[in-house]
């Protein structure tokens, strides 16, 4: 029995870097009304038709590369208003050049339309679902899980790679990062390692899935995981601002994705010194009221440190919220509104040695 596993994890490791999607060069793909013909950029829209609530068209555009090569699905705003995640995917499309790809990338730069028209945070207003909490999603659902449905089908069942980008919503001061997320299996894993040391993000945050629990499957990384996919994730923006630096960061870091997979020419420096955190300690109100911060994004506080405090509607303060741990702020609540459960602020711890993968519970 363990001779055979030991075979099979070999095979699996020999085969990953090569990719199991070698396309025919000369096929046109096609995603949703955008069919793109070999070394063709095409955009279109998913079309998600109505059912028990309304229809919506999600923004799609194929770069389908003149050269064999992998597919990497480039997707974002599941949230939408982390407009500066959204805005960056819309930017690169033109910069990328069908002519000189090798391979093929979706762009799905905006899933949740609804979120971002309305300027719904978290979650689309159409249902009230979020829509990074519902995969594989459902065709006879409501609207998330149709788009989901669609998005399962279109984008990430037909992709090598799957990019999801968030950025610091319109209630979230956030430093930028990305993550390393673990599925226990090497190959996969050490493949998402090195994507998110050639994104280039210096701060990042390791987290462990138990793929075998459907709520670990429920999120775009750890579907796609489940699927074999190598996934990376990452965050900048914040607050509603669409700044031109955290705009760089990200489309360097997708160019940077592109080029470590071989599907342009470009010169990636992985991060040397990555500051690894382990997954954020959430700090949540306990109580409907006011917050307000007292240090900044990124800033590294020691236990016990004051990090906000928060009032009633009337101003009284209501108590202060500490760190419990020693870390980096990677996220702080950049706008007064609190409900109960809201969070308020997160803490990544720094790990001197990023330890081995361990199932979650275990
Ligand atoms: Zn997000």
């Amino acid at each position: 029995m363990s001779r055979s596993f030991v075979i099979a994890a070999s095979l699996v490791f020999a085969a990953a870097p090569a990719f199991t999607q070698q396309r025919d060069v000369g096929a046109t793909v096609t995603v949703g009304t955008a069919a793109a013909r070999r070394g063709q950029t095409v955009y279109g829209v998913l079309r998600v038709p109505a059912g028990v609530d309304s229809a919506t068209n999600l923004p799609v555009a194929v770069i389908n590369g003149a050269h064999p090569g992998p597919v990497l699905a480039l997707v974002a705003g599941s949230h939408g208003t982390e407009y500066t995640s959204i805005v960056a995917l819309t930017r690169l499309i033109g910069q990328l050049d069908p002519r000189t790809i090798s391979g093929t990338v979706i762009v799905a730069p905006l899933l949740n339309v609804a979120s971002f028209t309305q300027m719904t945070v978290h979650v689309n207003p159409v249902d009230g679902k979020g829509m990074n909490a519902q995969y594989p999603g459902d065709p006879a659902g409501t609207q998330t899980q149709r788009v989901l449905a669609r998005v399962a089908e279109q984008v990430v069942k037909p992709a090598d790679v799957v990019v999801d980008l968030h950025g610091g919503d319109l209630d979230e001061d956030l430093r930028p990062y990305s993550y390393w997320f673990r599925s226990g299996q090497p190959a996969q894993d050490s493949a998402s390692r090195t994507l998110a040391l050639a994104f280039g993000l210096d701060h990042i945050i390791v987290r462990d899935f138990d793929l075998g629990d459907p709520a670990s499957r429920r999120n775009l990384g750890g579907y796609a995981m489940s699927l074999g996919k190598t996934v990376l994730v990452a965050e900048a923006g914040r607050s509603g601002t669409v700044a031109q630096e955290d705009l760089q960061l990200l489309i360097d870091g997708t160019l940077n994705v592109l080029a470590s997979l071989h599907m342009i020419e470009r010169v990636v420096r992985p991060v040397e010194r990555p500051v690894w955190l382990d997954a954020s300690t959430r700090l949540a109100a306990d109580s409907a009221g006011m917050f307000f911060a007292t240090v900044g994004r990124g800033m590294y506080v020691a236990e016990g440190t004051k990090l906000g405090y928060t009032t009633d509607l009337l101003g009284r303060a209501t108590g202060d919220v500490r760190s419990p741990v020693a870390g980096v702020v990677t996220f702080i609540r950049g706008v007064p509104s609190a409900w109960k459960g809201a969070t308020l602020v997160t803490i990544g711890r720094v790990l001197t040695e990023v330890p081995a993968y361990r199932k979650p519970g275990s």
